[in-house]
């Protein structure tokens, strides 16, 4: 049983087709690392799973809510399926613990003494117990990014959707926010990363998906996709990269 499915996806920005039948299976557990070059819709599709885009056909079913048609309900569909991004989007006038409280009182009305529990779980789990009571201006770009990782945490989560999630920090800040990544990978829960660090990838990934033109071009396991990549494609981005 797929916890996400996705069947044949097409998606068009006015005539620009960016994902041209894209169909992929996770299961729960699976570290799924989408690397590809900019622009052959990774971010497209990651943003089509939790609900951000519409898309012109084929399925996408998360955690059995099927996603995109008009009676998808994305508040439920959310809760499932939590989304980090490259910027941290962080509400700047709130703490770490009163950004990460925000969508369990507001969307699944959990009591403020409740809703302050679970940040101090969280954000224990990302190494930020220190941290709960200071401003996103107070943080490291690092520990901002390890507060919105809390924050999706806060909605329990069936899988992570988390896009370029260290692509904006400084180099010696990229580790940390990995390590929470990885630890969460050891702990079982679901992840589809768009990532850059292909060592992560490698490692950390039970499934490695090369999209190129808005087509899954290669997919496997990383180890053994990156030690012979089949396609000229991934043979030319692996080396570029690595
Ligand atoms: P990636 O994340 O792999 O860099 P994206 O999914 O962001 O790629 O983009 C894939 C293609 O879709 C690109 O050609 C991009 O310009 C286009 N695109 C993405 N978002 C939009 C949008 N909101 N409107 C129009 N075109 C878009
Ligand atoms: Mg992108």
């Amino acid at each position: 049983m797929s916890l996400v499915s996705i069947r044949d996806v097409r998606k068009s920005f006015g005539p620009n087709e960016v994902l041209k039948g894209v169909s992929l299976d996770i299961a729960k557990g699976d570290v799924v690392a989408i690397i590809g070059r900019s622009g052959s819709g990774k971010s497209t599709l990651l943003r089509c799973i939790n609900g951000l885009e519409t898309y012109q056909s084929g399925t996408i079913v998360a955690d059995g809510i099927e996603v995109g048609g008009a009676a998808t309900n994305l508040r439920e569909l959310r809760r499932h399926v939590g989304m980090v991004f490259q910027q941290f989007n962080l509400f700047p006038h709130l703490t770490a613990a009163e950004n990460v409280m925000l969508a369990p009182t507001v969307v699944n009305k959990t009591s403020k003494a409740e809703a302050r529990a679970t940040a101090a779980e969280v954000l224990a789990k990302v190494g930020l117990s220190e941290k709960m009571d200071a401003y996103p201006s107070e943080l490291s770009g690092g520990q901002q990014q390890r507060v919105a990782i809390a924050r999706s945490l806060a909605m329990r989560p069936k899988v992570l959707l988390c896009d370029e999630i260290t692509s904006a920090l400084d180099p010696e800040l990229v580790n940390e926010v990995l390590r929470v990544v990885e630890q969460l990978a050891r702990e079982g829960m679901t992840l589809i990363l768009v990532t850059h660090e292909m060592r992560f990838a490698r490692d950390v990934g039970t499934k490695l998906v090369f999209m190129h033109h808005g087509k899954v071009h290669e997919e496997g396991v990383p180890k053994e996709v990156f030690a012979a990549p089949r396609t000229p494609e991934l043979q030319q981005f692996v080396g570029q990269v690595s």
